[in-house]
């Protein structure tokens, strides 16, 4: 058998990579990560890692024994910086060469910059990889005050970790809402207050307009022309996105990441992808989607190894995401854009409740807090016509 080629040793190419060995492919497998570790999770990198309650060790999906065990052949450390379609032949960053029989992209995100004056001063971050946080903590031990620009996921859970390491934090955020573009009023409400409620100063509708710093370090973020939000450090965590640079320059489609079909197939019969870097149309949700979750990286993933095994499937997943800030567990199932109602169950104020968002009356999606039995119930009766007693009381 030729060798599968995997670019990108993230949750995503680890799992694609398992899942060929289980499914029983027997040929070589071949794995490249620019990082220096072997696969690691990320969503702690942001929570416990960050806040020192999970170890390093913690982070690795596999012992690096796994690999060996699976002959797996992990190359960490080392970026494709080519695909060369007709020789079915990747370039490496050190000058290598590695030919594929079958290819899967598997490149994540990266973390969006913030294209203003200043985003390069030290002391200025991004929050994507352990390196990072390995970074961030070490400069926090030391910061006094923490701008964070973007009340998105990672910018909100950096905040409670930072709070609760007992640093000022402010939020910096344009829109008049944290989570605007994945959660309803209720539930941004609730992290509004929540936020405040432990200290944290939250500015909405408040853009950059530029970071300013002092002798190549930070000193603010300048959010008007008469106001400089102080800082000595600053997190900035607006949005990801997805490395589909290498398949575009190899003439692969493209459009705001690499396009797949159900089968997790490109444009090109020999190179597949899955994971973050990725857009399909979802069946379920009528649209084209690029999702960011643990989810969607290993059931795409496992899509993909069925693929080169020869199984025929249909990718058309059911999303769910999670976010822990302080003692809250808030969990997501379903897509909740293009709701034309909700129904709120259960208080805010008890901390415990759930958002139940409906299409033309048909449940679309569940956004719940501290209730973790009824995310459970959500993806199950996702897609139903909404009657009383469909989602139970929290
Ligand atoms: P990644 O895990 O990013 O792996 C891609 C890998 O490919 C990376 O190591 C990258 O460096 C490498 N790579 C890229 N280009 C090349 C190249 N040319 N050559 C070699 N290697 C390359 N999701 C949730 O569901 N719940 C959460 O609570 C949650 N929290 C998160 C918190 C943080 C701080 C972050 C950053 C993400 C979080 N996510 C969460 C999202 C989740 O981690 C991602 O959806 C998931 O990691 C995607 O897996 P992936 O394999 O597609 O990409």
């Amino acid at each position: 058998q030729k060798a599968v080629v995997i670019v990108g040793a993230g949750q995503a190419g680890a799992q694609v990579a398992q899942s060929l060995r289980q499914g029983g492919f027997e040929g070589p497998i071949r794995m490249i990560g620019d990082e220096a570790y072997p696969p690691y999770q990320r969503p702690p990198l942001s929570k416990k890692y960050l806040l020192g309650e999970m170890a390093e060790d913690g982070l690795f999906l596999r012992p690096s024994a796994f690999y060996e065990a699976q002959s797996i052949d992990l190359i960490p450390g080392v970026r494709v910086s080519g695909i060369n379609r007709s020789a079915k032949r990747l370039t490496l960053q050190n000058g290598d060469t590695l030919d594929y029989g079958k290819l899967v992209l598997a490149t994540g995100t990266r973390a969006r910059p913030l294209p203003l004056p200043g985003a390069d001063l030290e002391g200025v971050l991004s929050l994507r990889s352990i390196g990072d946080v390995q970074s961030i903590r070490q400069k926090l031990a030391d910061a006094k005050r923490l701008v964070i620009v973007g009340a998105g996921y990672i910018g909100l859970e950096v905040a409670a970790v930072a709070q609760t390491l007992g640093v000022e934090v402010t939020v910096l955020e344009a829109a008049d809402r944290p989570l605007k573009r994945v959660v309803s009023p209720i539930i941004s409400a609730f992290y509004t207050q929540l936020h405040t409620l432990k200290g944290v100063t939250l500015r909405l509708e408040t853009g950059v307009q530029a970071i300013e710093g002092d002798a190549g370090k930070v000193s603010g973020v300048r959010v008007s022309d008469a106001e400089v939000v102080a800082a000595d450090l600053v997190l900035v965590a607006i949005g990801a996105l997805p490395n589909d640079d290498l398949a575009e320059a190899a003439g692969l489609d493209v459009d705001n990441g690499i396009l797949v079909d159900g089968a997790g197939q490109t444009s090109d019969e020999d190179i597949y992808a899955c994971g973050d870097c990725t857009r399909f149309f979802s069946t379920r949700y009528e649209r084209s989607v690029r999702m960011e979750s643990v989810q969607n990286a290993i059931d795409q993933a496992k899509i993909v190894a069925q693929s080169l095994i020869g199984v025929e499937v249909d990718y058309d997943p059911l999303p769910w995401f999670w976010s822990d800030q302080y003692h809250t567990k808030l969990q997501i199932a379903g897509l909740s854009e293009g709701y034309d109602d909700t129904k709120l169950v259960g208080d805010p104020g008890d901390d415990k409740f759930y958002v139940a968002y409906l299409f033309k009356n048909k449940l679309i999606a569940v956004d719940s807090v501290n209730t973790p039995r009824s995310h459970m119930m959500a993806r199950r009766v996702i897609g139903e016509q909404w009657r009383d007693g469909l989602l139970p009381a929290v």
